[in-house]
C-alpha cells in the first residue's frame, strides 16, 4: 500500500540541473516535491506509479504549480561576490583603473551608508532586483557601518533571499581615506564582533537564510594586526571568510612589495585561507597559488565582467577546476555593470574564448551553468544549486525564448536560454520552497 505524504508544494514540468561540471541533465515531465522545511524531498518521473496521485493530492490542497510547455525550472543562481553598497554606482565610472575607481567613486559612496535611511532605500531595491534576476543566494560585502549591514540582513529576510553578509574591515591609514576607515584595529575587530552578535539576534542562532561572513576588504586596506585578528575571529566562531585575492596587477604587486609574498600566501599566514574562504577574482594567481588554494580547500569567485575592466587578465576557471578548486560566479557589482548571473555566464564563456590553449581552457555552456549554480553552492558548503532530493528548493521558473525553430537538442535549448534570458523572462523565483517573486 502506498502512503502519500503531503508536500508544501509540488512543481510539475521540465527542468535542467547540473549532473557534473561537464554535463547538464534535462528532466522532462517531472514532479518536484518540496517538504515543509523547504527542501526537495523527492522527484518523480511521469512513469512513477505515484505520479498522478501526488499531483492530484497537491491540486486538491492547492499546492500544485504546473509549468507551461514554454517554461522550465532551473536552480536559483548564486552570486558569490557582490558589493551591496555599490548598487547606486552600477554601470558608471568604468573608465578608471581599480585604485582610482575606489578613491574617486566607491569610497565616497560607501561612506554614505552611515545614513540609515539611505541604506534602507538602496538595499530594499538591490535585494528585490537580484531576486528578480534569479539570484537566490548572494554573498555580500557590506560597508564598515554595523547598522547599515543589519539593514541589509533585514531586507534579505523581508524578501526571502539566502545571503552571507560581511562587515567590511579596513584600518590601514596608508591605503584608505580618512573619512572611510575604521578608527583603529581594535574598533574594527569590535565592529565585526558587534555585527555578528546583532545579526545572530536578528536571525536566531541557527538561521538557515542569512549568515555573517568575515570580511577583510583586501590585503592593502588592512594592517597586519587586523588581518591576524580577523583570522582568529573566523576560527573562533567557525565562520566563512571573503576577500579579494590577486585581483589586478596593482593589488598583486602591493602584497609582494609589503610582504614579499603573493596575496594567497599572505592570507594563509594570517589564518584567512581556510576551507570556508571565498577569494574573489584571482586573475593574477600562479600555479603555486592555485596549489595552495587547492590544499586549503578554499574557493574562488570568478567575476568575468568585472575582470574585463579591473582584472588586467582573464581568470582561467578551467585551470582552477583542474586543481580541484571550487569556483562560482560573481557579479562584483559595481566593478561589473550587471546584476544578472546570465550576463556573467555569457561573459565567462566569451572571456574563456580569448585564452590560449583553447582545448583545455575554454568554458562550455554546461561548465558556466555549473559555476552559476552548484559551483557557487559547493564553494559555500550549501545544499542548493541542484534540483535533487536533499537540496533546498531554491528555483527560478524561466520562459523559453520565443523562437520559431526549437533547437536540435535539449542542451541547445539550454544554451539559447542562457544567452537570451533577461529578468522579464523569469516568471517566478523560490527560496526554500517559498515563492519570493
Ligand atoms: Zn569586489
Amino acid at each position: 500500500m502506498v502512503i502519500l505524504i503531503s508536500f508544501s508544494r509540488v512543481i510539475v514540468g521540465n527542468f535542467y540541473s547540473s549532473h557534473s561540471y561537464d554535463r547538464v541533465s534535462y528532466n522532462a515531465d517531472s514532479a518536484v516535491c518540496i517538504d515543509h522545511t523547504g527542501m526537495i524531498q523527492q522527484i518523480l518521473s511521469k512513469t512513477d506509479p505515484n505520479f498522478s496521485k501526488i499531483i492530484q493530492t497537491a491540486k486538491t490542497e492547492d499546492r500544485l504549480t504546473f509549468l507551461n510547455t514554454n517554461e522550465v525550472l532551473l536552480p536559483g543562481f548564486i552570486d558569490l561576490h557582490i558589493h551591496a553598497p555599490q548598487w547606486p554606482q552600477t554601470g558608471t565610472g568604468l573608465d578608471l583603473p581599480l585604485k582610482e575607481w575606489l578613491n574617486d567613486y566607491t569610497f565616497p559612496l560607501e561612506a554614505k551608508y552611515a545614513n540609515h535611511t539611505f541604506a534602507k532605500k538602496v538595499y530594499s531595491d538591490l535585494v528585490s532586483s537580484l531576486l528578480a534576476h534569479g539570484t537566490t543566494t548572494a554573498v555580500y560585502f557590506g560597508t564598515m557601518h554595523v547598522s547599515a549591514n543589519i539593514e541589509l540582513a533585514r531586507q534579505c529576510l523581508n524578501f526571502g533571499q539566502r545571503a552571507f553578509i560581511g562587515q567590511v574591515a579596513m584600518d590601514n591609514p596608508f591605503e584608505t581615506p580618512d573619512y572611510y576607515r575604521d578608527s583603529s584595529t581594535s574598533s574594527s575587530l569590535s565592529a565585526t564582533m558587534t555585527f555578528i552578535q546583532k545579526l545572530t539576534e536578528l536571525t536566531g542562532p541557527s538561521s538557515r537564510l542569512v549568515k555573517p561572513i568575515i570580511t577583510p576588504r583586501f590585503v592593502p586596506s588592512c594592517t597586519d594586526d587586523l588581518l591576524e585578528g580577523l583570522g582568529k575571529l573566523a576560527h573562533r566562531f567557525d565562520l566563512p571568510i571573503q576577500t579579494h585575492c590577486s585581483e589586478s596587477i596593482w593589488e598583486h604587486n602591493y602584497a609582494i612589495s609589503r610582504f614579499h609574498k603573493h596575496d594567497t600566501a599572505v592570507l594563509d599566514h594570517f589564518g584567512l585561507l581556510t576551507d570556508k574562504a571565498i577569494l574573489a577574482h584571482g586573475t593574477q594567481l600562479d600555479e603555486t597559488d592555485l596549489q595552495q588554494i587547492s590544499n586549503a580547500h578554499a574557493a574562488i569567485a570568478h567575476c568575468p565582467i568585472s575582470n574585463i575592466y579591473f582584472g588586467d587578465g582573464i581568470f582561467t576557471a578551467a585551470r582552477a577546476h583542474r586543481y580541484q578548486i571550487d569556483v562560482g560566479l560573481g557579479t562584483d557589482i559595481a566593478g561589473g555593470f550587471s546584476p544578472s548571473l546570465y550576463r556573467n555566464i555569457q561573459q565567462s564563456i566569451m572571456s574563456s574564448r580569448q585564452l590560449p590553449n583553447q582545448s583545455e581552457n575554454h568554458l562550455t555552456t554546461a561548465n558556466a551553468f555549473y559555476l552559476a549554480t552548484y559551483g557557487g553552492a559547493k564553494s559555500l558548503g550549501l545544499k542548493t544549486g541542484l534540483i535533487k532530493p536533499g537540496y533546498w528548493a531554491d528555483f527560478q521558473i524561466v520562459c523559453l525564448p520565443d523562437h520559431n525553430d526549437r533547437p536540435a537538442s535539449d542542451n541547445n535549448q539550454l544554451e539559447r536560454l542562457l544567452y537570451a534570458t533577461t529578468a522579464n523572462d523569469i516568471k517566478s523565483v523560490y527560496v526554500a520552497g517559498q515563492q519570493v517573486i
